[in-house]
This record gives C-alpha cells, structure tokens and sequence, in this order.
C-alpha cells in the first residue's frame, strides 16, 4: 500500500567556484525554463566551509523520476548557472551532486486515506508515527521539533 504514495526526489548539485555569489542563505527560482527551484549559498551561513576565495553553490533539482543520470543533472545545471547573472564565475573548483532518493511527499488525493491506514495499523502495535517520512507529510526542521514535543507530551 505504501508503494502507492508519490514523492519526489532531489538532486542537490554541489558547485565549488572562485568568484561571487549573492549575499543571501537562500534563492527560490519558481521558472519552468530552469531545472531547479532553489539555490543554497552555505558559506554566507558557515565561513569555514571552504577556504577564503571559494563559495558554495547548492542547487537542488527535483523531480518525479528516480533514476535520472546524475552526469546529466550536473551539466544542465552548471550551463543555467553560468549564464545567471547573479554570479561572478572565475573558476568552477569542483561539482558534486548528492541524491536524496524520497525528499518531498507528494499530497495526491489518494494520499489521505492510505496513510491514515498505514499508521492507523502501526498504532495498533503501539508504534507512534513523527517526522517527514513517519507522517508522510511536508514538514520542515520547526516541525520536527514540535513532533517530538507533541510526542514527549502524550
Ligand atoms: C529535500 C529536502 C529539503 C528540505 N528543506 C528544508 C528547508 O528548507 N527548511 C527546513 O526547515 N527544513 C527542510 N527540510 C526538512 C529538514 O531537513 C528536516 O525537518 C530535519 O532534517 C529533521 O531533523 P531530524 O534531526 O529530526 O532528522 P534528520 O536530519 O533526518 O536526522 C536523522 C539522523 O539520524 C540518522 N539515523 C537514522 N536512523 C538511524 C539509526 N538506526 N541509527 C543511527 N542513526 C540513524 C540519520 O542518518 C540522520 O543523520 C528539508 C528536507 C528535505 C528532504
């Protein structure tokens, strides 16, 4: 039954350049002629990350398709980043990406009822369901934190 839940997976495509990357955590690029829809700047939040004159691209690239070529991925994004004008790209170090194979539950209409079945049954056996994939639900690291408070409480 839980094979018919629908989630997407993400590609997170690491970029090591030399260069300049805007001042900011985060960017959200809801543009269907892009292939992803956020960029994480993780040296504005963590200096040590990489050595002084380098700076963090974190690209994330979802998708409904499991086993996309991860070569393919990276290519496509490094061609959209180069040609975005809110970077200065000197030298491209390295590229990375990391697949996070279940990343965002998908709230299809068949979802409710399998889900509340799913745990409903697992109560049964006195297991308590929390978090993103427990609950099978959009969630962020607030809401963990509030899970377990909520699960502490009862
Ligand atoms: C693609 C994606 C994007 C997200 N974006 C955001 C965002 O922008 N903002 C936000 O607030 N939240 C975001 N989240 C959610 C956020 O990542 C989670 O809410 C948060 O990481 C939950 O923290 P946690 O410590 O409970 O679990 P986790 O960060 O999952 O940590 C659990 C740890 O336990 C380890 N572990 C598991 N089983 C065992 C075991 N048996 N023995 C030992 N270790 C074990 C795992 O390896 C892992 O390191 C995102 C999640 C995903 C997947």
């Amino acid at each position: 039954m839980a094979d018919e839940l629908v989630y997407t997976s993400v590609y997170t495509v690491n970029i090591v350049i030399k260069g300049t990357v805007p001042d900011t955590h985060w960017m959200y690029f809801p543009d269907k002629d892009l292939s992803f829809y956020r960029i994480s700047f993780p040296k504005n939040y963590f200096k040590k990350a990489t050595p002084n004159n380098e700076q963090i691209i974190a690209v994330e690239v979802g998708s409904r398709d499991h086993s996309r070529k991860i070569e393919d991925i990276e290519k496509t994004v490094v061609e959209e980043i180069k040609r975005m004008s809110i970077f200065n790209i000197e030298e491209i170090v390295f590229v990375h990406c990391i697949k996070i194979p279940v990343a965002y539950c998908i709230y299809e209409h068949k979802r409710p009822p399998i889900v509340q079945k799913l745990m409903g049954s697992l109560l049964e056996k006195d297991i308590h369901q929390i978090g993103r994939y427990g609950r099978w639900e959009y969630n962020a690291m607030q809401d963990a934190i509030i899970d377990g408070k909520i699960y502490q409480i009862n």
